[in-house]
């Protein structure tokens, strides 16, 4: 059976009201003859998914959140609870990404918990785990670290449903401006050893995609020569011309 692809953005701490509304005409316009099989979906900050749900409605474009915290309500100033989310109209939650671990300190064991969570409340998870540059090349030690990040993250994870659970590898070597452009070589050992994992974890069939420098360049090498089911694109995927043209281009 072919295998559906999943392409995705987080849009970070960017994009505006308009800005926002001109990416998803343009995607929206696009997914009208896209093949039936791509899944597309977009994480902008808390404020703009409101509008984003409005303006796609019907589209089958699917639109997140890129955190949560792991209760339903109570006193933390500032967070927002996968229940709301899902009350809203959310679809799915962004969970472990590299600069949620780096810059607020989110550990495997608090990731976890906002994975369950996230599932508990009825919300998709977008799970990223991926290892640092110091195990750049270093194939077992990596497959190692990424077998840990799932085994906590998944812990207590309901029966999942579907595509209610993606997985995106995202070596933090790779993420960002100062990323390293990945080789499809270097990713293909990964992704394959996440994917032997997650199969003895979750009967599920889950998605597992590839994020970090994904370029026009290199994306269809990594979609072809690795075992990804698709691509999930930061930086390059502002601009609505380009996310297409990187999906275009690589399948
Ligand atoms: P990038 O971001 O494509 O800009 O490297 C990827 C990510 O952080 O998910």
């Amino acid at each position: 059976m072919k295998r559906g692809l999943w392409f995705g953005t987080n849009w970070k701490m960017n994009m505006t009201p308009g800005l926002a509304r001109q990416w998803t005409d343009t995607v929206t316009a696009y997914m009208q003859n896209m093949p039936s099989d791509h899944r597309l979906f977009v994480m902008p900050p808390y404020p703009l998914i409101p509008q984003l749900l409005r303006d796609t409605e019907g589209t089958g474009l699917i639109v997140g959140a890129q955190n949560c915290h792991w209760e339903s309500r109570g006193p933390y100033t500032g967070e927002i609870s996968p229940a709301l989310l899902k009350e809203i109209g959310a679809h799915n939650v962004l969970l472990g990404h590299a600069e949620r671990r780096k810059q607020f300190d989110e550990t495997d064991e608090v990731i976890g918990r906002k994975v369950s969570a996230a599932l508990h409340a009825g919300l998709g998870v977008v799970l990223c785990i991926g290892e640092g540059a110091t195990l750049k090349g270093k194939q077992t030690e990596t497959r190692q670290f990424l077998e840990q990040q799932l085994a906590v993250a998944l812990r207590d994870i309901p029966s999942i449903q579907p595509e209610r659970l993606v997985v995106a590898y995202e070596p933090v070597w790779a993420i960002g401006v100062g990323g390293q452009p990945p080789q499809a070589e270097e990713v293909a050992d990964a992704l394959s050893s996440i994917r032997q994992t997650i199969n003895q974890m979750v009967d599920e069939c889950v998605p597992i995609v590839y994020g970090g420098s994904v370029t026009l360049q290199n994306g269809r090498s990594l979609l072809t020569k690795t075992e990804t089911d698709g691509l999930f694109i930061g930086r390059h995927a502002l601009d609505p011309s380009t996310f297409i043209q990187i999906i275009e281009t690589a399948v």
